[in-house]
């Protein structure tokens, strides 16, 4: 039965035998028990999407996780015999792929959804998201709207997001009660903000944050030097400093604008990225986002740095910043992820939009429908947004030894048949709402859609008290 969660029981075998000479028949029990390999979980029956380095395909397939790992894949006979499961979801008809890893957004920032549209990156900024903020952030506000961000990254099949915000203790809290995994960044930028008066305040609570959370299953923190065109050198170089000293990844805007390079080659007589590696802020630990104006010498840096970078089609395309450069940071060898931004310039954290939108906008930009192929979108989408977090080794991919990361896609939908080749089809046709299951370090967030670990009224409620809070600091909406 298609989405139902069945205790599998345990088969003991009562076999009677006869025994004793031709008089005497007497009766024997012989209990044999169960020899399988415990299960907590086993998903069967879908069409497996592993992502691995083959990008092998099983076609029915099933995952048999223990506690928070994978710890095989194979056909579903493959698995039944070698594993006794705990419980079971029937997949069938269904595709089972890694979980989705949004490597950019500011996930509080959904309570600023489709405040101020349709206006230049400055002019939104200033008249809207700054003062916004100014007014309205807070340890509560920012827990409200992570909480928020993540009933709507569960449903839409996200396990992991990068985050860059304030009171990211408050993001690391709702992450920790929604089950999700996060790499949550605290923002450090020049100016006076909600959680620090000063970009020392700042590395200040990054240090006691890091604390807090090292060695957690599902949060990593990082540091979030805003951009550079938002600190000084100075700060800039001591985010870096810390980030390598507490052996976290630094993550940064990078190169959004066509403004923020031509202000850099005016101001330092270099593009940012140059300016960046010129203050050796690029390095394996430093994820750019948007990466969108960096030309050929550019992206050599970063690719030589090893630094990574999330793509962000849709806000590039809301926000009109330009096209990021995707075939040179792919032919570079550069890791991308891709990313949703906020919801404030998306105006959602679909993971699937982001997917379609990234393939369409390389096509129709280079005139050539080859570039951004399906394949090399659902790459970006899970294993390549693994590896530009640095946990290449341990998320993106189904396979043994990883953690228990994934999703099962309903594909039975009308908009999604007949299907010929499941890759075009997530891309392609799939929506966030045809998630089915959720499953982050091997525990189940949602099945057959009903989230488990948020309680979906309280949490709207709570998001509707805060956006009384947006109306009044922004009253001309
Ligand atoms: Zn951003």
């Amino acid at each position: 039965m298609r989405g139902r969660v069945s205790l599998v029981r345990v088969w003991v075998l009562v076999a009677a035998v006869l025994g004793g000479g031709a008089s005497a028949a007497c009766q024997r029990a012989v209990v044999a028990q169960d020899t399988r390999q415990p299960a907590s979980l086993v998903i069967t029956g879908g069409t497996v999407l592993t992502m691995d380095d083959t990008r092998r395909v099983l076609s029915p397939g099933a995952v048999a996780i223990a506690g928070t790992d994978i710890v095989a894949v194979g056909t579903p006979d493959e698995i039944a015999a070698k594993f006794a499961a705990a419980e079971s979801i029937d997949a069938t008809g269904q595709v089972i792929l890694p979980g989705l890893i949004n490597t950019h957004t500011h996930a509080a920032m959904v309570l600023y959804r489709g405040l101020g549209n349709d206006l230049d990156l400055q002019d939104w900024l200033t008249r809207y998201i700054f003062p916004a903020e100014g007014k309205t952030v807070s340890p509560e506000f920012v827990r409200a709207g992570t909480r928020l961000a993540a009933l709507e990254m569960i449903l839409g099949g996200t396990t992991t997001f990068v985050d860059m915000y304030y009171f990211e203790e408050e993001v690391a809290e709702a992450v920790k009660e929604a089950g999700l995994r996060g790499v949550l960044g605290q923002t450090v930028i020049q100016f006076p903000v909600g959680d620090a008066k000063t970009p020392e305040d700042a590395l200040a609570r990054m240090r006691t944050f890091a604390a807090r959370y090292k060695g957690d299953a599902l949060v990593t923190p990082a540091v979030a030097p805003h951009s550079m065109y938002t600190l000084s050198a100075e700060t800039l170089k001591a985010t870096d400093a810390l980030a390598r000293e507490l052996q976290v990844p630094l993550l940064i805007h990078l190169e959004e604008t066509r403004k923020e390079r031509e202000d850099s080659i005016k101001t330092h007589g270099v593009s940012p990225t140059a300016y960046l590696a010129r203050l050796g802020l690029l390095g394996r630990h430093v994820l750019g986002a948007h990466g969108v104006w960096l030309g050929p010498e550019d992206i050599t840096l970063v690719a030589k740095a090893g630094a990574a970078v999330s793509h962000n089609p849709e806000s590039n395309m809301k926000l009109a910043s330009g096209t990021a450069p995707l075939p040179g940071y792919v032919s570079a060898g550069v890791a991308v992820g891709l990313g949703t931004d906020g919801a404030a310039s998306n105006n959602d954290l679909d993971m699937f939009e982001a997917m379609r939108q990234a393939a369409f906008l390389q096509k129709v930009v280079r005139a050539d429908p080859k570039v951004a192929p399906a394949s090399l979108v659902l790459d970006m989408a899970t294993r390549g947004g693994a590896q530009a977090i640095g946990m290449g080794d341990r998320l993106g991919q189904l396979t043994a030894g990883r953690r228990a990361d994934l999703i099962v896609v309903d594909t039975t939908q009308p908009h999604l048949q007949p299907m010929f080749d499941p890759v075009a089809q997530i891309v392609y046709a799939a929506k966030a709402s045809d998630v089915r299951t959720t499953v982050v370090n091997g525990r189940v967030l949602m099945h057959d859609r009903q989230v488990k670990t948020l309680e979906r009224r309280t949490v709207l409620a709570d998001a509707a008290k805060m956006a009384e809070r947006v109306k009044a600091a922004v009253p001309n909406q």
